[in-house]
């Protein structure tokens, strides 16, 4: 299935990129709800969380690489959330694996 950031990843619509590998793209969220709002996703296409295949574990554990990376880079090391929506109930409107990096201001509690 075709969506959003399967059409950012492969160049068919803009999005300010933070980082890109072979296997792993983050850009900017259009629509941030902190100073820093980060989209970390692998490019190849999975739903969501639930459905990646245990023998991927590899491709997540190089994506929570990339989110401290990206924390260092943008100064939030020291209080940051990364969290994904997974499925309709959690508000998941994007429906391509990708793990929100959120920080630069007081976070308050999750819900
Ligand atoms: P989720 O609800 O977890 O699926 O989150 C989807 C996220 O994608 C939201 O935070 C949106 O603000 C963000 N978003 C939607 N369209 C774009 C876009 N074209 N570029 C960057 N972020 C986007």
């Amino acid at each position: 299935m075709t969506t959003i950031f399967g059409k950012i990843i492969r160049g068919e619509l803009p999005a300010e990129k933070v980082f890109e590998n072979e296997r792993i793209l983050a850009i900017k969220d259009l629509y941030p709800v902190a100073p820093v709002h980060l989209l970390i996703m692998p490019k190849k296409a999975f739903p969501n969380l639930q459905s990646v295949p245990p023998d991927e574990a590899p491709l997540l554990a190089e994506i929570f690489s990339v989110a401290q990376k990206l924390a260092n880079d943008f100064h939030i090391e020291g209080g940051y959330r990364l969290l994904t929506n997974n499925g309709a109930d959690a508000g998941q409107a994007v429906f391509h694996l990708h793990f929100h990096l959120i920080g630069g201001k007081h976070l308050g509690p999750i819900a």
